[in-house]
């Protein structure tokens, strides 16, 4: 990657930063989207990014690094293919159904030609069957018919099936498993007509259409589509390798005893499911101490193998947090401030060629940093196209009750919906809403988004809604 173009999408305001690039000060897109004066100043932080401004940012960072280091692509066995990136159309080789067959189970016959005097009763002298897998081959005259089962080959001669309900079947053979061949079956013309279920080869996909386009998430219907195509290698994006590790000195790991003091390691887990849920290859670099060589250590490691490194905690300014300077130290910071709540402290910048994320200690605002700033990154850099059903920024809600909420900065809260009696989505606030307390991220069903500028909401107000089951 080459690192001054990265550096372009550098914010023009960046108090502390080690260099200063004046390729990046004048680099349209820093002085077009980081103008504070476009803002609305009541509770704006000159320091801090609105969230805008940040994801906007990032989606440059992450433009101007596939332009020099696009993701590798590779071709493995269908069977392995699943959550993957699509990096090729796929297009039809065959006609699905391959071949005209029946819709029902019933007896197949041709209709005769139309004539003035609509034909009313018919009859067909049964000569075989057609199972699935095991099609009639002899070839059947105009007045004879099989017995024919849902999927099974529907011989050229005949374009009708009778399913076996709507068939009078002769005394001799009451039920269909006692048919004998070379009985006569009556059939009311005037109940079908030619073509009746019947279902012809390339009707659900022809020879040649395009089914899937790149960029596609490979979910399991994609998977099943495939295979109904024959297709057993797909050409999909290499996997992102993301690194993760936690700073803290009061972290341990699960299984272990706690000490006086200590708390258990969550954001990890709950970072790799995250990661995991997209698709991405995650290592895992365990825990740092709140302490500059051996952050210094943990990140080198990192550059090394990534694409990507995600840490939590140690953004702020609190004597034990040295994620942000080391980060400058052997990097380079864009920004750290965000005007949003939780996750205001936030680091995101580039080692070597690895972009970094240094994520908030809170559990919950590791949550809301990865939806809203890491996620669409990621995303990006897979070249994933999000599901055109999931726009998460459309869903909307009546707020059952009043939010306080500062203009100026974005906040999420973590809220409950429901339908009321006129079937409207309503949402209310789903408890105790503390940046710490992970158990009302299980307990909600979506993240409330206040927007930047939004003052207080009174209860009946619409509000935008992230759906937490899709997203985590
Ligand atoms: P920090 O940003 O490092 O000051 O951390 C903020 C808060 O998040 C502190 O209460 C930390 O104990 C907590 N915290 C930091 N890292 C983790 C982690 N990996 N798992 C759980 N809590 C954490
Ligand atoms: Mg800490």
């Amino acid at each position: 990657m080459n690192s001054k173009r990265l550096s372009a999408c550098r914010p023009q305001h960046r108090a502390h930063s080690t260099r200063l690039d004046t390729q990046g000060l004048a680099h349209g897109f820093a002085m077009k989207t980081l103008d504070p004066s476009s803002q609305n100043t009541q509770a704006f932080n000159t320091e801090a990014l609105s969230l805008g401004q940040a994801q906007q940012l990032i989606g440059q960072c992450v433009e101007d690094l596939l332009q020099h280091r696009s993701l590798r692509t590779e071709r493995i066995p269908l069977e392995e293919a699943f959550g993957r990136t699509l990096a090729e159309d796929i297009t039809s080789g065959v006609d699905v159904p391959a071949h005209t067959n029946s819709a029902m189970d019933g007896f197949a016959f041709r209709m005769p030609p139309k004539t003035n005097t609509e034909p009313t009763n018919m009859r067909y002298k049964l000569v075989g069957e057609s199972l699935a897998g095991k099609p009639f081959t002899k070839a059947v005259a105009h007045d004879e018919c099989i017995k024919i089962m849902t999927g099974a080959l529907l011989p050229l001669e005949l374009d009708t099936v009778a399913p076996f309900e709507s068939v009078m079947i002769d005394p001799l053979g009451e039920r269909t498993n006692k048919l004998t061949w070379g009985q006569w079956i009556d059939m009311d013309g005037t109940r079908f007509k030619a073509g009746d279920n019947r279902r012809l080869a390339g009707e659900d996909i022809p020879k040649g259409a395009r089914v899937l386009l790149q960029g596609q998430r490979l979910h399991a219907a994609c998977m099943g589509l495939m295979a109904s195509l024959g297709v057993a290698q797909v050409k999909v994006q290499a996997l992102l390798k993301v690194a993760i590790f936690s700073t803290g000195d009061e972290l341990q790991r699960p299984g272990e005893s706690l000490k006086p003091g200590m708390i258990f390691d969550s954001n990890r887990y709950t970072l790799k499911g995250l990661l995991q849920g997209l698709g991405c290859e995650v290592i895992d670099l365990g825990i740092a101490a709140d302490e500059p060589l051996a952050l210094k250590h943990m990140l080198k490691e990192a550059a090394k193998v990534c694409d990507v490194i995600i840490t939590s905690g140690g953004v702020s300014d609190g004597d034990a947090d040295h994620t942000k300077a080391m980060m400058q130290d052997m990097g380079e910071v864009f920004f750290w401030k965000i005007a949003m709540r939780p996750g205001r402290p936030l680091a995101f910048g580039k080692i070597g060629s690895s972009l970094l994320f240094g994520l908030p200690g809170n559990p919950v605002a590791v949550m809301v940093t990865f939806l809203s700033l890491v996620r669409p990154a990621l995303l990006h850099m897979m070249k994933r196209q999000e599901d055109p059903a999931f726009d998460i920024a459309t869903l909307t809600a009546l707020c059952e009750e009043p939010i306080r909420k500062k203009p100026g900065r974005t906040e999420f809260q973590r809220g409950l919906t429901r339908r009321n009696a006129n079937g409207q989505l309503c949402v209310r606030l789903s408890g105790h809403q503390g940046s710490g307390i992970l158990s009302s991220m299980v307990q909600a069903d979506c993240l409330i988004v206040l927007e930047h500028e939004r003052p207080d909401i009174k209860a009946q107000e619409t509000v935008t809604l992230w759906p937490l089951p899709r997203l985590i």
